[in-house]
Parts: structure tokens; sequence; C-alpha cells
């Protein structure tokens, strides 16, 4: 576990958002991983997960407070939580401001279709693009979506699917900011309500999504309890 979490940004999500920008409006490419436990967990079983965390490319954050425990409780430098889902929403303003093309791949039709108008409707000269999560060959799909090299490309189609399915076509962009965002088109679209402030601020949103979707129980069962688990063992060597 230790491997994967040196590699987390340890900085400000702030710090984090303006590399990101700056990728952006520049034309670079750039390949953000949020890592939750889930990711995490699914490297330690190897394959193209542990492939994808150790690859050079992958600037990875840390999406959860769990990993931000981890990575103190390893003696390992960071700052604070980075969600995905502020990361996104930040960067598709910066990208409406400036004009720049989007990409979304992912979610229910009328999830992405809404948020695309949302988008739209803020930001009339910004290109944007979008395919639902359930139709289609998605590899096919981001061989078409390559064609279009996007400056921002957010798929959301669950962790660790949308992180394996980028990294296996992440050569084919020449540039844009690409990155994996779980389900924060339900959240952006404004179908389904974020964890309140409060839940936020205490880092304790999992217990707010779990409360609304008790199915996410055996999920973070799974993955969270798992993953500390496996963290202190390490801590202890
Ligand atoms: N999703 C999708 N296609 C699928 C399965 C899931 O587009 O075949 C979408 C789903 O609609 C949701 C997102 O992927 O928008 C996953 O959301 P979840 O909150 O489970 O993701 P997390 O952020 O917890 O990884």
């Amino acid at each position: 576990m230790e491997e994967y979490l040196r590699r987390v940004y340890p900085g400000s999500g702030e710090e984090f958002l303006r590399k990101a920008e700056a990728a952006l409006l520049e034309g670079r490419r750039m390949f953000v991983v949020t890592a939750n436990p889930e990711i995490l967990m699914a490297a330690g079983r190897g394959g193209e997960a542990r492939s994808l965390l150790l690859s050079e490319e992958a600037e990875i954050v840390p999406d959860g407070i769990s990993v931000v425990k981890a990575m103190g409780m390893l003696g390992l430098p960071v700052t604070e939580r980075i969600t995905g889902v502020d990361l996104a929403d930040k960067l598709l303003h910066t990208a409406g401001r400036a004009g720049k093309s989007v990409y979304l791949l992912g979610a229910k039709e009328e999830v992405v279709s809404a948020l695309a108008r949302k988008l739209k409707a803020h930001y009339p000269s910004m290109t944007l693009r979008y395919h639902n999560g359930y139709d289609g060959h998605k590899d096919a799909i981001m061989k078409e979506v390559s064609t279009l090299a996007p400056d921002l490309l957010l798929v959301g189609l669950g962790v660790p699917a949308q992180e394996l399915l980028l990294y296996r076509h992440l050569q084919e962009f020449r540039k844009g900011v690409l990155m994996g965002v779980g389900g924060s088109f339900d959240v952006l679209s404004g179908m389904k309500r974020r964890a309140p402030v409060a839940f936020q601020k205490t880092n304790t949103e999992w217990l707010y999504r779990i409360a609304r979707e008790p199915s996410r129980l055996k999920r973070f069962w799974r993955s969270n309890v798992k993953f500390l688990g496996e963290v202190r063992k390490a801590a202890r060597k």
C-alpha cells in the first residue's frame, strides 16, 4: 500500500487545481486519478490498477478521508482531502470561462444531458459533447473521443473502471486533462444531492452517503475497513 500512497499529491486542493488548470489552458496532457480505498485495494491485487497507480503519468490526489488518514499513519506528508467532485466542478468552470472543449462520458442519459444543458446555458462558447455511461462500447467511444482531443475529459463510470478505461487509451490523447469522476455528474447535474456542508467539513460525507444509500455499506466495508486494516499492518512494520 505504501508504494502507492507515496505517489499521492501532498499539497493543498488549491495548489493542485492550479496545476490542472495550467495543463488545461496550456494544452498539455494530464491524467488525474482521485485515489480512494477502492482503487488502492484493486492495485494491491495487482494487474492494470497496479501499473496505473505506479505510472509516471498518473497525478494522484487523496479523495477520501481514509486515504488522508492512511498517509498520516505511514508518516507521509499530506495536506487535505481533494475530492473528484470539487475538482471536476472547478475545472468545468475554468474550461467554460476560457471557451475550451469538454467531453463528459458516463452516468445515465438524463443525468449527463442535464449537466450538459446546464453548462451550455452558463457558458455558450464552450464546446461540449457527451455520451451516457450505459449505451455503446466504451473502448470504441474512447477512440472517437480521442479524435476530438478535448481540453477536458471527465469520465464518470465508477472506480476503478473509469481509471482503467482512461489508462488504456491514454496514449491516444496528445492533450487534455483526463479524469475519472465517479458519481460527480449525478451531483453536478443537480439530480442527486451532495452531503450537506456540515458532513463535508467534518469528513463524514461517507456516513451521509451510506445513510442515503444503505447498499453502499457492503462496498464501504469491503474497501474502507479492509484498506485501513492493511495500512495499520504496514505502519507496524
Ligand atoms: N455508471 C455508468 N455506467 C455503468 C455503471 C455506472 O455510467 O455501467 C455511472 C453511474 O450512473 C454513476 C457513476 O457511474 O453516475 C458511479 O457513481 P458512484 O457514486 O457509485 O461512484 P463513486 O464516486 O462512488 O465511485
